[in-house]
Protein backbone atom coordinates (compact mmCIF):
# COMPACT_ATOMS: atom_id res chain seq x y z
CA UNK A 1 0.00 0.00 0.00
CA UNK A 2 1.69 3.23 -0.99
CA UNK A 3 0.31 6.79 -1.00
CA UNK A 4 -0.64 8.25 -4.31
CA UNK A 5 -0.74 11.88 -3.11
CA UNK A 6 -2.15 13.77 -0.15
CA UNK A 7 -4.80 11.64 1.71
CA UNK A 8 -5.24 9.00 -1.74
CA UNK A 9 -3.56 5.44 -1.23
CA UNK A 10 -3.42 2.92 -3.55
CA UNK A 11 -3.28 -0.85 -2.75
CA UNK A 12 -0.74 -2.99 -5.36
CA UNK A 13 -3.10 -5.88 -6.57
CA UNK A 14 -3.54 -7.12 -10.15
CA UNK A 15 -6.87 -5.50 -10.00
CA UNK A 16 -5.42 -2.10 -7.57
CA UNK A 17 -7.61 -0.85 -5.03
CA UNK A 18 -7.91 2.57 -4.19
CA UNK A 19 -8.27 3.89 -0.40
CA UNK A 20 -8.66 7.40 0.46
CA UNK A 21 -8.00 8.06 4.19
CA UNK A 22 -10.10 10.35 6.00
CA UNK A 23 -8.40 12.44 8.70
CA UNK A 24 -10.01 10.24 11.63
CA UNK A 25 -8.15 7.45 9.76
CA UNK A 26 -11.31 5.95 8.41
CA UNK A 27 -11.83 5.30 4.51
CA UNK A 28 -13.13 4.67 1.71
CA UNK A 29 -12.15 2.19 -0.58
CA UNK A 30 -12.41 2.28 -4.56
CA UNK A 31 -13.17 -1.40 -5.84
CA UNK A 32 -12.47 -4.38 -3.46
CA UNK A 33 -10.62 -7.14 -5.52
CA UNK A 34 -10.75 -10.00 -7.37
CA UNK A 35 -11.81 -12.22 -4.21
CA UNK A 36 -12.75 -12.98 -0.89
CA UNK A 37 -9.59 -13.73 -0.25
CA UNK A 38 -8.31 -10.08 -1.77
CA UNK A 39 -11.31 -8.41 0.37
CA UNK A 40 -9.20 -10.04 3.58
CA UNK A 41 -5.72 -9.40 2.56
CA UNK A 42 -7.12 -5.80 2.17
CA UNK A 43 -8.53 -5.71 5.60
CA UNK A 44 -5.27 -7.25 6.89
CA UNK A 45 -3.41 -4.27 5.40
CA UNK A 46 -5.37 -1.79 6.77
CA UNK A 47 -5.75 -3.00 10.05
CA UNK A 48 -2.15 -2.68 9.95
CA UNK A 49 -1.76 0.87 9.57
CA UNK A 50 -4.81 1.17 11.92
CA UNK A 51 -7.20 2.23 8.90
CA UNK A 52 -11.24 1.65 9.16
CA UNK A 53 -13.10 0.99 6.33
CA UNK A 54 -15.95 3.02 6.53
CA UNK A 55 -17.08 2.83 2.76
CA UNK A 56 -16.70 1.15 -0.59
CA UNK A 57 -17.11 2.39 -4.50
CA UNK A 58 -17.53 -0.02 -6.97
CA UNK A 59 -16.13 1.54 -10.21
CA UNK A 60 -18.11 -1.63 -11.86
CA UNK A 61 -19.38 -5.23 -11.17
CA UNK A 62 -16.85 -7.08 -12.63
CA UNK A 63 -15.69 -9.74 -10.71
CA UNK A 64 -12.48 -8.33 -10.34
CA UNK A 65 -13.77 -5.25 -9.08
CA UNK A 66 -16.17 -6.39 -6.79
CA UNK A 67 -14.74 -9.74 -5.74
CA UNK A 68 -14.14 -8.85 -2.25
CA UNK A 69 -17.10 -6.60 -1.21
CA UNK A 70 -19.45 -9.52 0.36
CA UNK A 71 -16.10 -10.05 2.95
CA UNK A 72 -15.42 -6.30 3.83
CA UNK A 73 -18.80 -5.79 4.19
CA UNK A 74 -19.76 -8.79 6.46
CA UNK A 75 -16.39 -7.89 8.53
CA UNK A 76 -16.49 -4.27 8.42
CA UNK A 77 -20.30 -3.33 8.23
CA UNK A 78 -18.83 -0.79 5.50
CA UNK A 79 -21.32 1.15 3.17
CA UNK A 80 -21.21 0.21 -0.70
CA UNK A 81 -21.74 3.10 -3.43
CA UNK A 82 -22.10 1.97 -6.72
CA UNK A 83 -24.72 3.30 -10.34
CA UNK A 84 -28.00 2.58 -10.33
CA UNK A 85 -26.95 -0.85 -12.98
CA UNK A 86 -23.90 -1.69 -11.44
CA UNK A 87 -25.41 -2.17 -8.06
CA UNK A 88 -28.17 -4.54 -9.68
CA UNK A 89 -25.53 -6.86 -10.78
CA UNK A 90 -23.54 -6.68 -7.66
CA UNK A 91 -26.78 -7.69 -5.85
CA UNK A 92 -27.65 -10.29 -8.47
CA UNK A 93 -24.44 -11.63 -9.97
CA UNK A 94 -26.20 -14.31 -11.69
CA UNK A 95 -26.77 -11.98 -14.16
CA UNK A 96 -23.40 -11.73 -15.24
CA UNK A 97 -23.04 -15.17 -16.61
CA UNK A 98 -26.53 -14.63 -17.56
CA UNK A 99 -25.92 -11.73 -19.70
CA UNK A 100 -22.63 -13.53 -21.13
CA UNK A 101 -24.95 -16.47 -21.98
CA UNK A 102 -27.74 -14.97 -22.94
CA UNK A 103 -29.69 -17.26 -20.41
CA UNK A 104 -29.21 -19.69 -17.02
CA UNK A 105 -25.36 -20.61 -17.78
CA UNK A 106 -23.72 -23.64 -17.56
CA UNK A 107 -22.01 -24.23 -14.53
CA UNK A 108 -18.77 -24.03 -15.77
CA UNK A 109 -19.47 -20.26 -15.85
CA UNK A 110 -21.05 -19.58 -12.46
CA UNK A 111 -17.00 -19.07 -11.87
CA UNK A 112 -15.44 -16.39 -9.81
CA UNK A 113 -13.89 -14.52 -12.36
CA UNK A 114 -17.05 -14.30 -13.47
CA UNK A 115 -19.56 -14.15 -10.85
CA UNK A 116 -18.28 -12.39 -7.42
CA UNK A 117 -19.95 -13.23 -4.33
CA UNK A 118 -23.04 -11.12 -3.63
CA UNK A 119 -23.10 -7.69 -1.79
CA UNK A 120 -25.82 -5.21 -1.00
CA UNK A 121 -25.29 -1.75 -2.20
CA UNK A 122 -26.75 1.28 0.29
CA UNK A 123 -26.74 3.89 -1.87
CA UNK A 124 -26.75 4.21 -5.46
CA UNK A 125 -24.51 7.17 -7.18
CA UNK A 126 -24.94 9.71 -9.80
CA UNK A 127 -22.69 12.35 -11.82
CA UNK A 128 -22.96 14.80 -8.71
CA UNK A 129 -20.42 15.63 -6.16
CA UNK A 130 -20.67 12.75 -3.23
CA UNK A 131 -20.30 13.53 0.43
CA UNK A 132 -18.80 10.90 2.27
CA UNK A 133 -17.38 11.74 6.10
CA UNK A 134 -18.05 15.56 5.25
CA UNK A 135 -15.83 15.17 2.26
CA UNK A 136 -16.38 15.55 -1.40
CA UNK A 137 -15.97 13.25 -4.07
CA UNK A 138 -16.54 13.75 -7.74
CA UNK A 139 -18.90 10.91 -9.65
CA UNK A 140 -18.15 10.80 -13.11
CA UNK A 141 -20.15 8.56 -15.11
CA UNK A 142 -17.60 6.77 -17.77
CA UNK A 143 -19.83 4.04 -19.66
CA UNK A 144 -18.79 1.68 -22.32
CA UNK A 145 -16.86 -0.75 -20.46
CA UNK A 146 -19.19 -2.16 -18.64
CA UNK A 147 -23.04 -0.15 -19.24
CA UNK A 148 -22.77 2.07 -15.94
CA UNK A 149 -19.01 2.01 -15.45
CA UNK A 150 -18.05 4.96 -13.17
CA UNK A 151 -14.86 6.81 -12.06
CA UNK A 152 -14.24 9.04 -8.86
CA UNK A 153 -12.22 11.88 -7.97
CA UNK A 154 -10.66 12.38 -5.04
CA UNK A 155 -10.19 15.63 -2.93
CA UNK A 156 -6.39 14.91 -4.40
CA UNK A 157 -7.31 15.22 -7.60
CA UNK A 158 -6.92 11.89 -8.73
CA UNK A 159 -9.39 9.98 -10.64
CA UNK A 160 -9.75 6.37 -10.26
CA UNK A 161 -10.75 5.52 -13.95
CA UNK A 162 -11.37 1.67 -13.06
CA UNK A 163 -11.10 -0.39 -16.52
CA UNK A 164 -12.38 2.89 -18.74
CA UNK A 165 -8.84 3.18 -19.92
CA UNK A 166 -6.41 -0.12 -20.16
CA UNK A 167 -2.46 1.00 -19.66
CA UNK A 168 -0.50 1.04 -23.04
CA UNK A 169 1.99 -1.87 -21.99
CA UNK A 170 -1.31 -4.15 -21.28
CA UNK A 171 -2.79 -3.24 -24.69
CA UNK A 172 0.24 -4.24 -26.75
CA UNK A 173 0.18 -7.57 -25.17
CA UNK A 174 -2.98 -7.72 -25.49
CA UNK A 175 -4.93 -5.35 -27.91
CA UNK A 176 -8.25 -5.85 -27.39
CA UNK A 177 -11.16 -4.08 -25.57
CA UNK A 178 -13.77 -5.54 -23.47
CA UNK A 179 -16.90 -3.32 -24.00
CA UNK A 180 -20.59 -3.38 -23.38
CA UNK A 181 -21.29 -0.21 -25.45
CA UNK A 182 -19.26 0.84 -28.17
CA UNK A 183 -20.64 4.33 -28.81
CA UNK A 184 -20.71 4.91 -25.17
CA UNK A 185 -17.03 4.14 -24.77
CA UNK A 186 -16.30 6.67 -27.24
CA UNK A 187 -18.12 9.45 -25.44
CA UNK A 188 -16.42 8.45 -22.34
CA UNK A 189 -12.73 8.69 -24.22
CA UNK A 190 -13.98 12.45 -25.43
CA UNK A 191 -14.94 12.73 -21.70
CA UNK A 192 -11.56 11.46 -20.79
CA UNK A 193 -9.73 13.70 -23.19
CA UNK A 194 -11.49 17.46 -21.78
CA UNK A 195 -11.39 15.97 -18.40
CA UNK A 196 -8.61 18.50 -16.22
CA UNK A 197 -7.45 16.14 -13.09
CA UNK A 198 -4.18 16.01 -12.10
CA UNK A 199 -3.63 12.25 -12.49
CA UNK A 200 -5.46 9.27 -13.25
CA UNK A 201 -5.28 6.23 -12.02
CA UNK A 202 -6.25 2.77 -13.33
CA UNK A 203 -7.27 -0.85 -11.61
CA UNK A 204 -4.72 -2.47 -14.84
CA UNK A 205 -1.85 -0.10 -14.83
CA UNK A 206 -1.80 2.27 -12.14
CA UNK A 207 -0.89 6.10 -12.47
CA UNK A 208 -0.90 7.68 -15.98
CA UNK A 209 1.66 10.17 -16.94
CA UNK A 210 0.75 10.98 -20.37
CA UNK A 211 -3.29 10.84 -20.07
CA UNK A 212 -2.99 12.20 -23.86
CA UNK A 213 -0.92 9.33 -25.11
CA UNK A 214 -2.89 6.52 -23.09
CA UNK A 215 -6.62 7.86 -24.80
CA UNK A 216 -4.90 7.53 -27.92
CA UNK A 217 -3.81 4.25 -27.51
CA UNK A 218 -7.13 3.03 -26.66
CA UNK A 219 -8.71 4.72 -29.00
CA UNK A 220 -6.82 3.47 -31.99
CA UNK A 221 -6.68 -0.20 -30.39
CA UNK A 222 -10.69 0.41 -30.87
CA UNK A 223 -10.66 1.81 -34.30
CA UNK A 224 -7.82 -1.33 -35.07
CA UNK A 225 -10.78 -3.78 -34.42
CA UNK A 226 -13.77 -2.01 -35.78
CA UNK A 227 -11.46 -1.86 -38.98
CA UNK A 228 -10.63 -5.45 -38.97
CA UNK A 229 -14.34 -6.27 -38.33
CA UNK A 230 -15.85 -4.60 -41.57
CA UNK A 231 -12.71 -6.24 -43.58
CA UNK A 232 -14.06 -9.43 -42.57
CA UNK A 233 -17.38 -8.29 -43.04
CA UNK A 234 -16.88 -7.91 -46.99
CA UNK A 235 -18.60 -11.06 -46.77
CA UNK A 236 -21.65 -12.12 -45.08
CA UNK A 237 -20.29 -13.68 -41.48
CA UNK A 238 -22.35 -14.93 -38.79
CA UNK A 239 -21.14 -13.96 -35.55
CA UNK A 240 -19.43 -17.08 -34.04
CA UNK A 241 -17.55 -17.33 -37.77
CA UNK A 242 -16.12 -13.79 -37.03
CA UNK A 243 -15.09 -14.81 -33.29
CA UNK A 244 -12.37 -17.23 -34.17
CA UNK A 245 -10.85 -14.44 -37.02
CA UNK A 246 -10.36 -12.09 -33.80
CA UNK A 247 -8.65 -14.17 -31.65
CA UNK A 248 -6.34 -15.67 -34.68
CA UNK A 249 -5.86 -12.08 -35.56
CA UNK A 250 -5.24 -10.08 -32.23
CA UNK A 251 -3.69 -13.54 -30.86
CA UNK A 252 -5.62 -13.55 -28.03
CA UNK A 253 -5.61 -16.63 -25.09
CA UNK A 254 -8.99 -18.61 -25.14
CA UNK A 255 -10.78 -20.69 -22.61
CA UNK A 256 -14.74 -20.50 -21.30
CA UNK A 257 -14.29 -17.52 -19.69
CA UNK A 258 -12.34 -15.77 -22.35
CA UNK A 259 -15.02 -16.88 -25.17
CA UNK A 260 -17.93 -15.46 -23.29
CA UNK A 261 -15.84 -12.00 -22.98
CA UNK A 262 -14.47 -11.89 -26.55
CA UNK A 263 -18.20 -12.72 -28.02
CA UNK A 264 -19.93 -9.82 -25.70
CA UNK A 265 -17.15 -7.15 -26.98
CA UNK A 266 -17.43 -8.48 -30.33
CA UNK A 267 -21.64 -8.28 -30.10
CA UNK A 268 -20.91 -4.92 -28.89
CA UNK A 269 -18.50 -3.88 -32.00
CA UNK A 270 -21.34 -5.31 -34.54
CA UNK A 271 -24.20 -3.43 -32.52
CA UNK A 272 -21.82 -0.07 -33.29
CA UNK A 273 -21.18 -0.89 -36.65
CA UNK A 274 -25.12 -1.73 -37.55
CA UNK A 275 -26.76 1.14 -35.74
CA UNK A 276 -24.26 3.50 -37.50
CA UNK A 277 -24.73 1.98 -40.88
CA UNK A 278 -21.08 0.53 -41.07
CA UNK A 279 -22.90 -3.02 -41.53
CA UNK A 280 -26.22 -4.78 -41.92
CA UNK A 281 -27.76 -7.21 -40.34
CA UNK A 282 -29.89 -10.07 -41.57
CA UNK A 283 -31.32 -13.59 -41.74
CA UNK A 284 -31.07 -16.24 -44.69
CA UNK A 285 -30.30 -20.00 -45.09
CA UNK A 286 -31.84 -20.24 -41.30
CA UNK A 287 -28.78 -18.00 -40.28
CA UNK A 288 -28.13 -14.50 -38.63
CA UNK A 289 -25.42 -12.82 -41.11
CA UNK A 290 -23.29 -9.36 -40.74
CA UNK A 291 -21.77 -7.62 -43.62
CA UNK A 292 -20.45 -4.34 -44.43
CA UNK A 293 -22.54 -1.86 -46.07
CA UNK A 294 -21.71 -0.10 -49.82
ZN1 LIG B 1 -13.95 -4.62 -15.86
Amino acid sequence: MHVLQGNTWAINFPCAVGVYVFPDNSCLLIDSGASKAFGRRIHKVLEKRNFQVRSLFNTHAHADHCGGNRYLQETTGCEIYASPIEAAFIENPILIPYTLFSANPIKALKNKYLMPEASQVDFRVEEDELFINNTRFKILPLPGHSLEHTGIITPDDILFAGDSLISIDILKGFPFLYLADVEKHLDTLNTLKSLDVAQIFLSHGGLQDNIAELIDYNYRTLMNLLEYLLEVMDQPREREEILPLVVQKFNLPLNRNQYVLIMASLSACLSYLCNTKQAKVYTENNSLFFIKRG
